[in-house]
């Protein structure tokens, strides 16, 4: 039987810095706790232990002016630029290329304006609402600009929210020009929809234009790590209860296995939040146990791909991958 791929997103890494803490609207956790703005490298050098050792593949956000603080390139507000260094050299080293890395536009909070670098007072989702190309290409120019100059190579964007909705053509073109530009690339990849409770959920290719592809590649899961944020709880009934709603001890049921009994691909989803469980990494234990599970169960149906990975199996088979009706 040939395998599908499963895959992982990781929205909203950045550098130290918790752009959930930034864009809350809170600073308290749901059961009351205070909000943690930061997550230490030693939280995210055990989440790489654990990507390496289930031998995890999927999309890994690096948000290059997170929370309006500055920049990975320049230097981060309240950052020691040695531990700026070592989560990027980690990103680099020990999760690519398993992980394709992208921008999530610029900061994942405050829309920023282009020619002065200050924050305009709506946040990103709001201000690219209003849109057109002729602000979103420069806007996602800046993001992968600012990725390449910190040494990454990136052929794919993801979308803050649910940025660019309203303009989704507009967007997608703009995605495809500003990898184009910037890149280099023909084929680019992004992620903005997720298609959950559908038989079939694949990706699709978006756009076709003058030579150029942009895949859409879609959450077919949802994000069952984020409860950890709002409570104190890390025992092993807790974590097990969590993972079951992906995937059980057994391997016989769960979200991911309806996924692939409806002929879609399993494809993961995670917050940097959700794994850094407000500090107590509580959602990286939980990652660990689904990926054992699906590495025991399921590997002789599925395979982990990378975004880069999945972009290039769509575009050698394009008519395998219509665009799904969303009306
Ligand atoms: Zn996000």
């Amino acid at each position: 039987m040939k395998k599908v791929p499963v895959s992982l997103i990781i929205d909203d890494p950045a550098p130290i810095i918790s752009v959930y803490y930034e864009h809350a609207g809170t600073d308290k956790t749901r059961d009351g706790r205070p909000l943690v703005p930061t997550y230490s490298n030693d939280l995210f050098f055990r989440f790489c232990d654990v990507a390496e050792k289930r031998g995890l593949r999927g999309k890994f956000s690096v948000v290059p002016m997170p929370g309006n603080k500055g920049d990975i390139v320049r230097g981060l507000q309240g950052v020691d630029p040695a531990d700026l260094q070592a989560w990027l050299d980690g990103v680099k080293t020990r999760l690519m290329p398993a992980f394709s890395v992208g921008p999530e536009m610029l900061t994942h909070h405050k829309a920023v304006d282009l020619s002065t670098g200050a924050a305009l007072p709506m946040n990103e989702r709001d201000w690219a609402s209003t849109q057109d190309r002729a602000t979103l290409i420069p806007y996602i120019e800046k993001a992968f600009s600012l990725l390449r100059e910190a040494g990454f190579s990136t052929c794919g964007v993801t979308s803050p929210w649910d940025f660019g909705i309203e303009v989704e053509e507009e967007y997608e073109k703009s995605i495809s020009l500003a990898a184009k530009n910037i890149c280099g690339t023909d084929e680019a990849w992004f992620f903005l929809r997720a298609l959950r409770d559908r038989p079939n959920a694949k990706p699709w290719v978006a756009l076709e234009e003058d030579g150029r592809t942009l895949v859409s590649i879609p959450a077919t899961l949802r994000d069952e790590f984020w409860p950890t944020i709002d409570t104190e709880r890390c025992d092993e009934d807790f974590i097990f209860e969590r993972a079951d709603r992906l995937i059980t001890a057994d391997g016989k049921s769960g979200s991911v296995l309806q996924v692939l009994e409806s002929g879609g691909y399993p494809i993961l989803i995670t917050h940097w939040q959700s794994l850094m469980s407000n500090g107590l990494g509580t959602g990286i234990r939980i990652l660990d146990e689904v990926s054992r599970r699906i590495n025991e169960h399921l590997s002789d149906r599925v395979e982990w791909k990378s975004f880069e990975e999945i972009l290039r199996m769509v575009c050698a088979n394009k008519q395998d991958y219509p665009k799904p009706n969303f009306s």
